[in-house]
């Protein structure tokens, strides 16, 4: 079967695929105060989202990420990892189709299945957090969960699961966040920086949360030794490596420099809409084709369509106060 290279010329091998748009935090940058989430019966079950990740696996998708909302609040989500784990390389049966399958959590479920994460072939995973403070915590997630988030950290790491932390940049995190560094290099884990992206109504205007990773990263090289590093994942994230903690700084910068170029990337919501670009509004219902008649065939032909409308680029732009959402949805309804 073809492999999806899209109209220029990039092929998507990487999957981000949401498996709920709910969560037990709030982000101020991701929700509003007060969601309204989709009713339970218009998700893809878990027996759909496995065949749909199977025909992805089947047209040269190499990795899944397994994001949401929250992921791991999903009832019963360790039978999709399980049941994703058969491509992986390993004994038993497994095909090696897929070279990676992980998962991007908010930690405060960690602890309760780090161990099955890491049994089940994920090797790293991506923990969400923008402060070490509890009070900030609770302000900016709306939620006082900081000791389960503390909790899932450990129990990731005595699994053996690899961590990076992903903190989105802002204007009340960012001079704590040398000390974040600190602390993710001082237990071994490398940690991505993100600029806000305008993405869903919020409470709240972007312009009082965006902060440039440029501005950032000139506070952090006041303080650090920061060496461009030789990693690269065919993902948007430039990295560095600090010399002072031997660890590794990865930035995204969607605002600030656009990565669209190297793009091998797809995401698919809870309810099996794809998106080819999530900067777009573009998408296309993979959820009919799913329940239908000749679900394979109808789905190939989806995934071509896609291929064929993929954007070349996202613009965003939170220049604007007062200015509508770049895109109209949430990110916990694509995902990270
Ligand atoms: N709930 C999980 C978590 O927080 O890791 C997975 C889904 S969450 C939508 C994925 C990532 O998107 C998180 O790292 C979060 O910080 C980030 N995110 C959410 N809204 C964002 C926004 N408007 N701009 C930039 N990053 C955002
Ligand atoms: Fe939930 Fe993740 Fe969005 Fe925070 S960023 S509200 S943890 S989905």
């Amino acid at each position: 079967m073809n492999n999806l290279i899209d109209s220029f010329g990039r092929q998507i091998t990487y999957l981000r695929l949401s498996v709920t748009d709910r969560c037990d935090l709030r982000c101020s940058y991701c929700m509003a105060e007060k969601m309204t989430f989709l009713p339970r019966k218009d998700l893809l079950t878990l027996e759909e989202l496995d065949t749909l990740a199977s025909q992805f696996i089947a047209r040269g998708v190499r990795k899944i990420r397994i994001t949401g909302g929250e992921p791991l609040v999903r009832r019963d989500i360790m039978h999709l990892i399980e049941r994703l784990g058969r491509h992986l390389k390993g004994q038993g049966g497994k095909s090696g189709a897929l070279d990676e399958l992980t998962v991007t959590t908010n930690g405060t479920q960690l602890a309760k299945h780090a161990a099955d994460l890491r049994r089940f072939g994920v090797e790293r995973i991506n923990v969400s957090l923008d402060t070490l403070d509890r009070a900030l915590f609770k302000t900016l997630t709306r939620r006082d969960a900081i000791d389960s988030v503390m909790e899932g950290l450990d129990a990731a790491q005595a699994a053996g699961l690899r961590v990076k932390i992903n903190t989105v940049a802002l204007q009340n995190n960012a001079a704590e966040i040398p000390d974040m560094m600190r602390w993710a290099h001082g237990r071994d884990m490398d940690m991505t920086l993100i600029e806000v992206m305008p993405l869903g109504e919020i409470n709240g205007d972007r312009v009082d949360q965006y902060i440039p990773l440029s501005d950032v990263r000139d506070n952090l090289e006041g303080q650090f030794t920061l060496l461009e590093a030789a990693k690269k994942t065919g993902g948007p994230a430039r990295y560095v490596t600090a010399q002072e903690t031997g660890g590794t700084l990865g930035f995204i910068t969607p605002l600030t420099n656009n990565f669209c170029a190297g793009c091998n990337r797809v995401r698919v919501t809870c309810t099996g809409q794809i998106y080819a670009c999530l900067g777009d509004d573009g998408m296309l219902d993979l959820r009919g084709a799913l329940r239908g008649e000749n679900a394979e065939e109808e789905l190939n032909k989806l995934l071509d369509q896609t291929m064929r409308t993929k954007p070349e680029k996202h613009s965003f732009d939170i220049s604007k106060r007062g200015a509508k959402p770049s895109v109209t949805r949430h990110m916990s309804v694509t995902g990270g």
